[in-house]
């Protein structure tokens, strides 16, 4: 019987560190291929590339890089590279965590999200930034847990509807208090993260800052969970649907429909 396919992607480009730590970590767990942006596509979203050529650039046989986002290596790794379909697709280990309503800006959930649209499980990994520029990320933690995990999933029953985003806090291994399955937390925004700054010219430039630190005190929560020193693991779905809205909407039907004789609303 074949070991496990593994797919590794990102969206920090297939040069960077996180990328190596995590295709290190599932070497044990199967035959691994690293299908990776040729460069940093970091908050791409889930942006498919369709208005210029792509090209695949071949590292090695199994190492492959494109001139694209994360979503289109995903594509690109299942109909074009790969020599089978995937087992698992794991994405990361991203620098810098993806909590809260960070999951729909972050190129690194939303190739875990495409896996799962394309059947596939899918986990995304994503490390938190160090509290200061002078420590290094703590990646063997990061890989330690991945390895875990992606073992973890490799033994349940394949729902690829279901995709786990994991977050890691930035502490040494024996610091980490364990494993919480949380639900995305909300935070308070309460300042705009648009910073206005002044070029020598005198005319004004702008930078998007980092998103606020203050967050609902909910201890299910992923952001509760790493700021607690726990991994963090989130379940998350792409039915996006607000269910209890469709109740309370349905009478828009009623009150826009056509009238009897055609004519249209209002
Ligand atoms: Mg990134």
């Amino acid at each position: 019987m074949n070991k496990p396919l593994i797919l590794v992607s990102n969206d920090d480009g297939i040069s960077s560190d996180g990328i190596r730590f995590l295709e290190e970590a599932m070497a044990p767990l199967g035959e691994v291929y690293v299908v990776a942006p040729d460069q940093e596509r970091s908050a791409a979203s889930h942006a498919l590339t369709i208005h210029k050529p792509l090209r695949i650039n071949q590292k090695d046989p199994t190492h492959f890089s494109l001139n694209g986002t994360p979503t289109d290596c995903i594509n690109f790794a299942l109909y074009v590279i790969l020599p089978r379909k995937p087992d698992l697709i794991v994405s990361g280990i991203n620098h810098g965590v993806n909590l809260a309503d960070d999951v729909t800006y972050s190129g690194t959930v939303s190739a875990a999200f495409e896996g799962s649209i394309l059947g596939t499980p899918s986990l995304a990994f994503s490390l938190e930034v160090p509290s200061d520029p002078y420590s290094p990320f703590q990646m063997e933690t990061a890989a330690h847990y991945a390895r875990i995990i992606a073992g973890l999933q490799l033994e349940r029953p394949p729902d690829p509807s279901v995709l786990l985003s994991v977050n890691i806090p930035n502490l040494p291994l024996e610091k980490v208090q364990g494993i919480r399955i949380t639900h995305l937390g909300k935070r308070i925004l309460n300042e705009t993260n648009i910073i206005k700054k002044e070029d020598p010219r005198g005319r004004p430039y702008y930078w998007i800052g980092m998103g606020p630190k203050d967050y609902d005190p909910d201890e299910a929560s992923d952001l509760h969970a790493i700021d607690h020193g726990y991994v963090s693991v989130t379940p998350l779905h792409l039915d996006l649907t607000h269910y209890p809205s469709i109740h309370s909407l349905k009478k828009w039907e009623e009150q826009t429909a056509p009238k009897q004789d055609g004519t249209p609303f209002p």
